[in-house]
């Protein structure tokens, strides 16, 4: 594999086998090559691509930079980018980019099979691929938080300084608060931003393994955090496991709508030029051997039904996730940061 610098960006050729048969249409176009722009990095995910080039012939070009970037490098080349497929993290990220007009939809009975309703666009702009809960966790030396059972419960005065959480310019929380917005309502969101700020346990400050930390070191009671920085704790070194020892997890919403979940997806160029090889690849990406390793790149479950996540994750335990459409979560992004300024959640 090749891995050189263009423009500030990662690229990867991950070399070719002999070049597929089939031809693709349109200027620009290669019959043996797919050009992936991913925000995605690990190396689970480029032993993936190495074996859809041995089972395809079909090369794939790997350009790695955040999913903005992406977006409006995609945006700038114009007609002429070479992006065929575009991989990125959360729904609200999909939504920006089927906002920017860079995707197109795609019609395949392979992926509206594999694929539950819920986790992809219902034009077929993006493709949920693997999935994370966004969870409450607790310290266990504190004492379990007695009638924490949902996010709504996060607001109750009882658990007054007792939450950190990372701040409301994280796509996470945007993408949660967007999720309650469309289950309850803007007023009760809005409610519900005002109460947890004022149960916070100090300012919004560090990234999900932050919150993790400071649980468990018992600087915060209770914490808001992804189910794979979890699993990080739980299938890591001796003393990440002993510090995932001392943290409870709680899957919220378990008797109402269930736990608030976020994708992992992709979806394809509109002006990709090799358009047969980029719906290939996404269907490839739904194979049972694929879904294993694309979820476990990043401790997440796999998107297709009755596939299990690796040990570490499993760990975490089973739960019902809340069945809202991905879109939805992406369309109330807007309002949803307008709430958290207006909350006052920094
Ligand atoms: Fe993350």
């Amino acid at each position: 594999m090749n891995k050189f610098f263009l423009g500030g960006l990662l690229a990867f050729a991950v070399s070719a086998c002999a070049p597929s048969e089939e031809a693709d249409e349109g200027a620009g176009a290669d019959p043996g090559v797919v050009n992936l722009y991913s925000s995605r990095h690990y190396d689970t995910d480029l032993a993936l691509y190495e074996d859809f080039t041995e089972q395809t012939g079909i090369t794939v070009n790997l350009i790695e930079a955040e999913a903005d970037a992406l977006i409006e490098r995609i945006q700038s080349e114009g007609e002429l980018s070479p992006a065929d497929v575009l991989i990125t993290v959360d729904a609200g990220r999909l939504w920006r980019a089927e906002e920017a007009g860079v995707l197109s939809p795609v019609e395949s009975e392979v992926l509206n099979e594999r694929l539950p309703i819920y986790l992809r666009h219902p034009e077929g702009l993006w493709f949920g691929l693997s999935t994370r809960a966004r969870v409450i966790i607790y310290n266990k030396e504190a004492g379990e938080p007695e009638g924490l059972e949902t996010y709504a419960d996060l607001a109750d005065p009882a658990y007054r300084g007792d939450i950190c959480i990372r701040s409301s310019s994280n796509i996470y929380n945007i993408s949660l608060l967007s999720s309650i917005i469309a289950n309850q309502g803007e007023e009760a969101a809005e409610e519900w931003a005002r109460g947890v700020v004022a149960n916070f346990a100090r300012e919004p400050q560090g990234n999900d393994t932050a919150q993790i930390e400071s649980v468990a070191a018992g600087e915060c009671r209770i914490a808001v955090v992804n189910t794979y920085y979890l699993a990080r704790f739980a299938g890591g070194d001796d003393e990440q496991k002993a510090l995932f020892d001392r943290l409870g997890v709680i899957f919220p919403d378990q008797d109402g709508n269930g736990s608030h979940i976020n994708v992992s997806g992709a979806g394809v160029i509109k002006t990709a030029p090799n358009r047969e090889n980029a719906v290939r690849f996404l269907e490839y990406l739904t194979s049972e051997s694929a879904q294993r390793y694309f979820a476990d790149g990043n401790n997440e479950y796999p998107a297709v039904s009755g596939l299990e996540a690796n040990s570490a994750v499993e760990m975490l335990g089973d739960f019902k996730p809340d069945t809202l459409n991905a879109v939805e979560i992406g369309s109330n992004q807007a309002e949803a940061v307008q709430i958290f300024d207006r909350a006052g959640w920094n």
